[in-house]
């Protein structure tokens, strides 16, 4: 099956689905000052998902290992099939919690072998996500930002303008203003003001990103930081609070040791920025692990300045030799309406095992941040708090951390030694010298056990 088969299934891919999702009564809980808005991120579309018999066959994603026991909903060896995705809006829909608006974080097109996918397979990927968000959700505004996989060949988002940043401006017109869809075609970044006094920067981190090979050797590709500082700069001369959004997360990855996600130069700059304006930047919201952490930015003297968000993506795919994966997962976050101080995370989820045997789609929610981990908000202060709970020994918290980590996907794995230290190491350290302290105070701690 090649490029003419996924871009025919690509065409035709508006389904009719049964849904007997449970409606949860979760406005009682709302509060007269909180807002409230989604984010959702990963949604990795495969348009050639199919159940058949041959389980090698079912998924162009799975890139010819075997389904593992597939579905309506889905396969962990697969991206999304359609009904998957549409089952997430449906819910978001039906549940009406009456957000404000909806973060989207990026990756639109299927794990596929570069050849599989070009340039115009590409945008119609993401112009089939943009069309089924705004079918559902025709009068919520989007702050999109793009993924490494948003482009093609995958990883490779250039520092100028091309075909692809074109087509995302010209999808996302409706949503962004015309200062934003300027940057958006320049760079693929953008920033606009949502609500009084409220500014979003979408940031194209995907510059930052490792196998990016348009990037190597830049100091500034694109002329982001400097933009960023800019917009920043901007901010706090007009008493702006900011959210961040970009879809490659800052810091160390929570499940390998001593990795940054973005080349390591580019993770000390941005560090250095979001520490220079923490009084500014009221919360920050990325996604590409497709596995739900946080993070919380220390200053030189370690007082929490930042909380970081990293939400789980809606594919469950994951590759042969990875031991878990994650369950499908969208989110909520509650805000204060005055300071735009984030409040509380409402994380939901689908069990795909239980929803592909019943063959009913099963969102719900899967745990409240603040009711889980008894905590008042989840602002820097308490998300450092939380963290020094985790550290202590046989931490049930932790545990139950790490379960929301897979999105309920698995609460028989533990995180215990190496697995819980490259965990904590990274959920406080984000810069280079205080995450090497942390990773080898953890091995001292061993060797004078
Ligand atoms: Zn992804």
């Amino acid at each position: 099956m090649g490029r003419f088969i996924l871009s025919c299934l690509l065409a035709h891919h508006f389904l009719q689905t049964v849904y007997a999702a449970p409606i949860e009564d979760h406005s009682k809980r709302i509060q007269q000052d909180q807002r409230r808005f989604w984010h959702i991120s990963d949604l990795h579309l495969d348009p050639t998902y199919h159940v058949t018999e041959d389980h090698a066959k079912v998924c162009f994603s799975s890139k010819g290992v075997p389904a593992s026991d597939p579905g309506l909903f889905g396969d962990i060896m697969c991206d999304s099939p359609y009904q998957l995705i549409q089952s997430a809006f449906h819910y978001m829909k039906q549940v009406d919690l009456q957000p404000e608006f909806i973060m989207w974080t990026g990756d639109s097109p299927p794990h596929v072998p570069p050849d599989e996918l070009s340039t115009d397979i590409v945008i119609s990927v993401i112009s089939n996500m943009t069309h089924t968000i705004r079918q559902f959700f025709p009068h919520l505004p989007v702050y999109p930002a793009l993924g490494n996989h948003d482009y093609w060949p995958q990883d490779q988002l250039p520092t100028s303008t091309n075909a692809i940043y074109q087509a995302a401006a010209k999808l996302w017109e409706p949503w962004l203003n015309a200062e934003a869809l300027g940057t958006l075609r320049e760079g693929g970044f953008y920033s606009q003001v949502i609500q009084p006094k409220l500014r979003l920067v979408s940031l194209n981190t995907n510059l930052y990103y490792s196998p990016n090979k348009a990037t190597v050797n830049m100091t500034d590709p694109a002329g982001q930081f400097e933009w960023l500082q800019n917009s920043l700069e901007r901010s706090r001369q007009n008493m702006e609070k900011v959210y961040i959004i970009a879809h490659v997360p800052v810091g160390y990855l929570p499940y390998a040791k001593d990795t940054t996600a973005i080349r390591e130069m580019y993770n000390q700059r941005l560090v250095e920025i979001f520490r220079n304006y923490s009084d500014v930047i009221q919360g920050q919201f990325y996604g590409h692990t497709h596995r739900d952490s946080i993070m919380v930015l220390l200053d030189q003297q370690g007082n929490p300045i930042s909380s970081l968000f990293v939400t789980p993506a809606v594919t469950p795919i994951k590759s042969l030799f990875e031991p878990y994966t994650n369950n499908p997962g969208v989110r909520m976050y509650l805000y204060d309406s005055l300071d735009y101080s984030l409040q509380d995370i409402w994380q939901f989820y689908m069990n795909l095992t239980e929803a592909n045997e019943e063959k009913v789609s099963n969102w719900r929610l899967e745990y409240s941040m603040t009711k889980a981990f008894e905590i008042k908000d989840i602002q820097p202060q308490s998300l450092h708090e939380l963290a020094s709970r985790f550290e202590t020994p046989q931490s049930k918290e932790f545990q139950k951390y790490f379960s929301h980590f897979m999105v309920s996907y698995n609460n028989t794995i533990a995180c215990e030694g190496k697995c819980k230290a490259t965990q904590l190491c990274a959920l406080k350290f984000l810069d280079r010298d205080s995450y090497s302290k942390c990773i080898k105070s953890v091995k001292e701690d061993r060797t004078s056990e």
